[in-house]
């Protein structure tokens, strides 16, 4: 007979397994369907038309709203200063011509006054967004005042590559459901458990950040989630969970 120590690993092992399948299978089923303009700062990076700068502009516009109203503050801003989104003409705005056009994405004097401390930062070293190590360049953007660690990890990893996983919340609420995170769990601490989870590959980590946010937007919705839908409910502990209490559709 098994000893407890080794069939709580064993558990543990069968539950990451679980996770890994789980996540495969919304990278397949997703990933090479994505839509870029649901995606507008990894359709900058995909067009390579952009100033760094100006990406990273585009992840600060897409904080805390839809990605369809960043798309359209996002668009506002090109017409306005042109699709290279040159930190030269950024910096010739002043806060209230920025707050005006980026308007859409709502916040906009807290993301105004954000680019502007970003444009402070790099505006005279810009090439350091692209050649910075790594690490340190998140330190960097983490010191800037309304950067936090989601926008500086999508920017490391659509942009530079870096084997990292930004969280939203689409994501962190999958996680919690699949039984990876707790509720309100430190950004840092939850990610470092995500990273020993999945490949150290930059092209799955990209490809699992933007197949989860799809899955919690279509599917594993914050109210009434579609479980009976859902390709992974054989992996997942809260349909488990739930199964019995479900309605019937
Ligand atoms: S089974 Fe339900 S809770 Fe689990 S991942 Fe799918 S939609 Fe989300």
């Amino acid at each position: 007979m098994k000893d407890s120590a080794s069939h709580n690993n064993e558990s543990t092992a069968t539950k990451k397994e679980k996770f890994l399948r789980a996540v495969k299978t919304l990278v397949k089923i997703y990933y090479p369907n994505i839509r870029l303009d649901d995606f507008p700062s990894y359709k900058l990076v995909r067009d390579r038309v952009v100033h760094p700068i100006g990406i990273l502009v585009s992840i600060v516009l897409s904080q805390n709203t839809s990605d369809k109203n960043a798309g359209i503050a996002l668009q506002r801003l090109k017409e306005r200063i042109g699709n290279y989104l040159d930190p030269n003409k950024l910096k010739e705005l002043s806060a209230e011509e920025l707050e005006e056009i980026i308007k859409p994405s709502g916040m906009q004097r807290q993301k105004s006054r954000t680019i502007i401390n970003i444009l402070r930062e790099f505006g005279g070293d810009p090439d350091a967004l692209m050649v910075e190590d790594p690490v340190r360049l998140r330190e960097r953007l983490l010191r800037i005042e309304g950067v936090g660690p989601k926008t500086a990890d999508v920017f490391l990893l659509f942009v530079r590559g870096y084997p990292t996983f930004p969280m939203d919340t689409h994501i962190r609420r999958f996680l919690e459901r699949m039984g990876i995170g707790r509720r309100n769990e430190p950004y840092e601490k939850l990610q470092e458990r995500v990273l020993q989870l999945l490949p150290r590959d930059p092209k799955f980590l990209l490809a699992a950040h933007l197949a989860i946010i799809i899955h919690g937007r279509e599917i594993c919705k914050a109210r009434n989630p579609l479980c009976r839908k859902c390709v992974i409910n054989s992996f997942c502990p809260y349909h488990k969970r739930n199964k019995a209490q479900e309605p019937k559709r």
